[in-house]
């Protein structure tokens, strides 16, 4: 019978030799696991979890067929095969219908090795090395490599393989004329620069017979200019499955592409439609991905006939029950993927370990260990900020009773600020999750509620648990008090009146985005499609090459000059995240905003704001100076408690401003709430 909520998410699929329980794929991660010792078996945690948690297939990490080809591990013999069972057999212990996949990436020109190989020795603008062209050959090699691993692959138990054909790796690397510039049968035409994926395929269905799932990632739209054309594109889907594809899967954007695809900024399910277009064109089932972090979402995309499978792969991250959450009707219970990147790729592109802001269990599900206490206590969290509501929310898993006193109005703390800032209403799903969490775990929250250490000592609580976050940092400046001063708490909640010309003392996660607050007009690019093409320079409907028109088409903002400052030297926004920061610079930019570092503050006074500038003295004639200039601890609860012999714990901004982000504030929470 048809899941009354979500019947196009919960049909199965028939893929004629086998089946999928339903249409939500867990897509590619590199976690890093792959490369540390005891990794396998922390692999093996991560995805069971994810196939206990419902979803119908996985797919792994990018795994290498070569030396050459690695961006991490390989997988090309039988030792390295028997690690891989590990994770094969935990996946189908937990349970037998879950279908795992194991992903073969052969990184290309942007592999970390000298060994490195591409169709032509052209270097990357993100890659390490110039490749080494390959001759016929090398290419013979590398297409015996790939056989070579899917057979590997299917040795250690993998339901199937996915080989990616896009990014920016070596099989997209043939696809486009930018980096194949060969003139024999591998290069030239489009026919010849489709050859190696497609042989490829050939190669790998050859070497394992036709009841073995291959997954072909295409670069339905690879955003760059001059990139391959919608024609194109379907000329591939169709050659991928005469050649053997069992799925075809669509990816959007190379690495090194000038066009968001997955940050909180990207609307939600926003490339589906092109799915769709190639999909009109193929037998096979299609799979999309891309912002789609709801079981809703999903189910749209899929009843709109964009795809047949819906890839979530950050969103297992955030929630490995997610799947199960969606058919049980618990889809408020669900702690979405905001797309912050924080956690996960910002740690991939740094060689650190994935995890996710919102859920600092994932990919450490052997290490933090949930398990009920042995000894219920009664628990007080001051601040219903991240850090208070991630403690309260774990505590009370384990079966502590808690109460949450808050100061304000409503949970969320400084959240309750970033999700009025255009782009960053995923923010409004985790404020959802911790609201539901709350009234279904019977955690008593005390809102308007402002406490001190004499009602704490008097309310006899076992512990007290201090996260009231942090104070603005106040610049000691003269004229700081001047009427043209804001603080930025002030000019998000509108509380006062913000000039025509602004300066923004500080610069940064709190300066860039007050400056996009301040600079905005018109809807989120975030929550509308047309928006988001025009901010972005991304045609949908003709599919020019790579599907970027090169430029913005037009931007809609406010009627204002705005200047970023800082004292450092150097450009503004190098604090902003490894992968997202770029999109915040590049917005702002575009929008008129200046950014000036190396600026010596002396004043602010009716003419504005005075400086040197390098050392040169400078006047800054503006209306308002907003200051963002970082955050003070705000523990004097904790000390007052401490002195009072409470026992007391100190988490998140109170525990430490600099540097804090809500992934260190829900990460400390988490940890703490394990451990107590
Ligand atoms: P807070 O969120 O500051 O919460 C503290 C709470 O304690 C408040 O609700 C306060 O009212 C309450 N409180 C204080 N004293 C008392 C008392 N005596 N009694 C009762 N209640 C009390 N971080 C990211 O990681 N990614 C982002 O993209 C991001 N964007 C941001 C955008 C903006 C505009 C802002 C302002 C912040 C952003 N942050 C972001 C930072 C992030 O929100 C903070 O790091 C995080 O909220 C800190 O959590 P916390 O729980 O320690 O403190
Ligand atoms: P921040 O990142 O520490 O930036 C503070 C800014 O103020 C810096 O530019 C700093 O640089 C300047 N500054 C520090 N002391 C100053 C002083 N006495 N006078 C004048 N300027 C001073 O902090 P934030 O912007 O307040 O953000 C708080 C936290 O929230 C951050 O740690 C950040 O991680 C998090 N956050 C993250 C995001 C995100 O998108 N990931 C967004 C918002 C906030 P100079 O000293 O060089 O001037
Ligand atoms: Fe999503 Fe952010 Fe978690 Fe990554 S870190 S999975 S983007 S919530």
């Amino acid at each position: 019978m048809a899941h009354p909520r979500y019947p196009h998410v919960f049909a199965p699929l028939d893929l004629g030799f086998t089946r999928l329980k339903n249409r939500i794929l867990m897509g590619s991660m590199h976690t890093g696991l792959e490369d540390i010792d005891g990794g396998f078996e922390r692999m093996a945690a991560f995805f069971a979890e994810r196939a206990r948690g419902g979803v119908g297939m996985i797919i792994t990490g990018g795994i290498a067929p070569n030396h050459e080809g690695s961006g991490g591990g390989k997988l090309s013999t039988d030792a390295e095969a028997a690690q891989h069972r590990i994770v094969t057999e935990a996946v189908h212990a937990a349970d037998p219908h879950v279908k795992i996949v194991l992903q073969i990436l052969h990184a290309g020109p942007l592999a970390q090795t000298p060994a490195c190989v591409a169709p032509s020795a052209i270097r990357s603008r993100i890659g390490r090395f110039v490749p080494n062209e390959l001759d016929d050959d090398g290419i013979e090699k590398q297409l015996a490599d790939f056989a070579n691993c899917t057979a590997k692959a299917r040795d250690a138990g993998y339901d199937g393989v996915e080989i990616i054909g896009s990014a920016g790796y070596l099989l997209s690397t043939f696809l486009v004329e930018k980096t194949n510039t060969r003139t024999d049968q591998w290069g030239g035409s489009f026919e010849n620069r489709m050859r190696f994926p497609v042989e490829v395929i050939r190669r790998c269905r050859a070497a394992v017979g036709d009841d073995f799932i291959i997954v072909f990632r295409i670069p339905a739209m690879d955003m760059l200019e001059g990139g391959m054309s919608g024609e194109e594109v379907i000329q591939l889907a169709q050659a991928v499955e005469a050649a053997g594809a069992t799925i075809i899967s669509t990816h959007f954007t190379w690495h090194e592409a000038q066009v968001p695809t997955i940050a909180t900024m990207v609307p939600r399910a926003a490339f589906a439609a092109v799915t769709g277009r190639i999909r009109q064109h193929v037998k096979v089932p299609m799979i999309t991905s891309n912002r789609i972090n709801m079981p809703d979402v999903a189910e749209a995309v899929l009843a709109a006939g964009h795809a047949d499978l819906v890839s979530m792969a950050r969103p297992m991250l955030a929630d490995a029950d997610l799947v199960n959450k969606a058919f049980e009707g618990r889809e408020d219970e669900i702690n979405t993927c905001i797309a912050c990147n924080q956690a996960c790729l910002d740690h991939t592109f740094t060689g650190r370990l994935t995890s996710c802001l919102v859920n600092p269990r994932a990919c450490n599900e052997t290490l933090m260990v949930v398990k009920p206490t042995a000894a219920p206590r009664d628990l007080a969290v001051v601040g219903a900020g991240p850090a208070g509501l991630a403690f309260a929310v774990e505590a009370a898993q384990r079966g502590h009773r808690l109460t949450i006193y808050e100061a304000g109005s409503e949970i969320g703390g400084q959240f309750n600020l970033a999700k009025r800032v255009p782009g960053k209403e995923e923010f409004h799903e985790t404020l959802r999750y911790f609201n539901r969490m709350i009234e279904k775990l019977g955690i008593t929250l005390k809102l308007n509620t402002r406490v001190d250490a004499a009602m704490l000592a008097a309310a006899g609580h076992d512990a007290v648990v201090v996260a009231t976050g942090i104070r603005p940092r106040v610049p000691d400046l003269p004229g700081i008090d001047h009427a043209k001063a804001v603080p930025y708490i002030d000019a998000i909640l509108g509380r006062k009146p913000i000039g025509r010309r602004v300066a923004i003392m500080g610069a940064g996660g709190i300066g860039f985005d007050v400056a996009t607050l301040i600079t905005h007009a018109g809807p989120s690019a975030a929550m509308d499609i047309p928006t988001f093409c025009r901010e972005w320079g991304v045609d949908f409907v003709n599919h020019p090459r790579g599907g970027v028109t090169g430029v913005p088409i037009s931007i809609e903002r406010a009627d204002r000059e705005v200047v970023i400052l800082q004292r450092r030297d150097g450009a503004p926004g190098k604090s902003l995240g490894r992968t997202t920061g770029w999109t915040h610079r590049l917005s702002l930019v575009r929008r008129g905003v200046k950014m000036i570092g190396g600026v010596d503050y002396r004043r602010i006074d009716d003419d504005g704001l005075h400086a040197l500038v390098n050392g040169e003295p400078t006047l800054f004639a503006v209306d308002t100076v907003i200051i963002c200039a970082g955050q003070e601890p705000e523990r004097n609860l904790y000390d007052a408690l401490v002195a009072r012999g409470v026992t007391a714990h100190l988490i998140g901004g109170a525990s430490e401003a600099a540097e804090l982000d809500a992934k260190r504030a829900i990460a400390e929470a988490t940890d703490l709430a394990l451990a107590c």
